[in-house]
């Protein structure tokens, strides 16, 4: 991590489990998936058929990223920003905890639960939020549809600013650091295989192997709150050397 030049980070719901947010695969009860279908509430086609639905989802999940607080995992990776030790992190969440956790470059490839957009695809209405809406389904201000959730659903291309960033990021990074992540979401899990193909190291920080693991030149198995507060000790201690 010291000897690169550029390194950047990729994560994935693991890092944000510790803040008590559930991921999607992991294993376990708290897995999302495990209580709701995805094909009912993450695709186009279930919020055409139930936008309340879905939005009850989005409002449950709201509600507990609002409670949530940052871990040691995102604080770690804010700090090797600060230092100039990575670059960015490219993220597939969407619960704004590396923001919150002081990250400055961050790369939202599957959008943003703060954020909503217009469903009308002829109109281009977009808007930041910082609470879950009062009346679900919202209304589009401008031209009286429903509103969404601005992120990403199964199905649906990547925004191509985000994925182009991404992109030319892992392009030019000779060392990625993947954190909790499956790597089983494409195209999101080819950023880390971009950086290997160009010849950069690839660690990893995950409680359980993963579809990474096979490729990955280091594995740090462990909790990402506590990994990765070890990794930055020890870069620090190799930067006051
Ligand atoms: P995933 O649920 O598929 O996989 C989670 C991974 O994290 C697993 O490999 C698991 O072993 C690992 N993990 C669990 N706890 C960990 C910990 N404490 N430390 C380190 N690793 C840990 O998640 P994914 O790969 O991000 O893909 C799922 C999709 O779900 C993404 O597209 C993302 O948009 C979405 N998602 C986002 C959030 C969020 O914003 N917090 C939460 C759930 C899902
Ligand atoms: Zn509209």
């Amino acid at each position: 991590m010291l000897s690169s030049r550029h390194a950047i980070a990729f994560t994935g719901a693991g890092i944000s489990a510790e803040s008590g947010i559930p991921t999607f695969r992991g294993s376990g009860k708290d897995s999302l998936w495990s209580r709701f279908k995805p094909e009912e509430l993450a695709t186009p086609e279930a919020f055409e058929r139930n936008p309340r639905r879905v939005w009850e989802w989005y409002v449950w999940r709201m509600n507990l990223i609002m409670k949530a607080r940052p871990n040691a995992g995102h604080e770690a990776l804010a700090k090797l920003e600060g230092l100039g030790i990575i670059k960015a992190v490219v993220t597939q969440n969407v619960d704004g905890l590396h923001q919150r956790a002081g990250s400055r470059r961050v790369v939202e490839l599957h959008g943003s639960i703060w954020r909503v957009k217009c469903s009308n695809p002829a109109c281009t209405f977009r808007a930041g939020i910082d609470e879950p809406p009062e009346e679900i389904p919202p209304r589009c201000p401008s031209c009286g549809h429903y509103l969404r959730p601005d992120v990403v659903w199964f199905g649906e291309p990547l925004p191509q600013d985000a994925w182009g960033e991404a992109v030319s990021l892992a392009k030019a990074s000779d060392a990625v650091l993947v954190i909790g992540t499956s790597g089983a979401v494409y195209p999101a899990a080819y950023i880390p295989l971009i950086v290997k193909e160009g010849g950069g190291t690839v660690i990893e920080v995950n409680v359980a192997e993963s579809s990474i693991t096979p490729y990955a030149d280091i594995f740090l198995k462990g909790r990402a709150g506590e990994v990765l507060p070890r990794l930055l000790n020890a870069v620090m201690e190799g930067f006051l050397k």
